[in-house]
């Protein structure tokens, strides 16, 4: 199986980019924060556990997503691999996440980073809070903490799997077909 991780800070366009991409190479999109979303939907424990760190713009605890991630991977039958969209979000989840695999004798394949301004993170958020309504992109004080969880917890990842030789950036700007295209011409070398 293959694993991909398609990266990236808030607003950079991982969800819209990933679905096209899971398609395209028969990967098995596993979203996170989508997870997170249908506990809530359904009301369960987890789902109201989680709802209060998401509101204030912080992260759920690892070994709630951790669970959640274990539970797709299981999912997986049929699929060439997977794509990670959401997590890692942190170096311990990436280290869980290389540990997970290690198990199986597998590995993580590449990161596709989508890379945006500060400024555009925060124009793409709330245009996507009057189509989507999500409340962590209502609030303004939400986005704040997001996008000061991202630089903090997450962006440093970026070092980490460069260091693994596993990095590949694009530049999520222009029309969504065109980073799209960027997109292909790097995945369609690694499949
Ligand atoms: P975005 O990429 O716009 O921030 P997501 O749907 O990926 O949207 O995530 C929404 C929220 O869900 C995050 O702000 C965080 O609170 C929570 N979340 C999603 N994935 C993780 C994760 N891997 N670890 C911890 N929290 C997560």
């Amino acid at each position: 199986m293959k694993y991909f991780i398609i990266f990236g800070p808030p607003g950079a366009g991982k969800g819209t980019q990933a679905a096209p991409m899971a398609e395209r190479y028969n990967l098995k999109h596993i979203s996170t924060g989508e997870l997170l979303r249908e506990e809530i939907a359904a009301g369960t424990d987890l789902g109201m556990q989680a709802k209060a760190l998401i509101d204030a713009g912080s992260l759920v605890p690892d070994v709630i997503v951790e669970g959640m991630l274990a539970k797709s991977f299981a999912k997986g039958k049929g699929y060439d691999g997977f794509l990670l969209d959401g997590f890692p979000r942190n170096l311990q989840q990436a280290q869980d996440l290389d540990a997970m695999l290690e198990a199986r004798d597998e590995s993580v394949t590449a990161v596709i980073s989508l890379m945006i301004p500060d400024e555009t993170i925060r124009q793409r958020i709330s245009h996507r809070a009057a189509l989507e309504g999500r409340a962590d992109d209502a609030s303004e004080a939400t986005v704040t903490n997001r996008i000061k969880t991202y630089h903090a917890q997450t962006e440093p990842l970026i070092e980490y799997y460069k260091y693994e030789k596993k990095y590949h950036e694009v530049k999520s700007v222009g029309t969504i077909a065109q980073v799209g295209g960027r997109i292909k011409r790097i995945m369609d070398k690694l499949v």
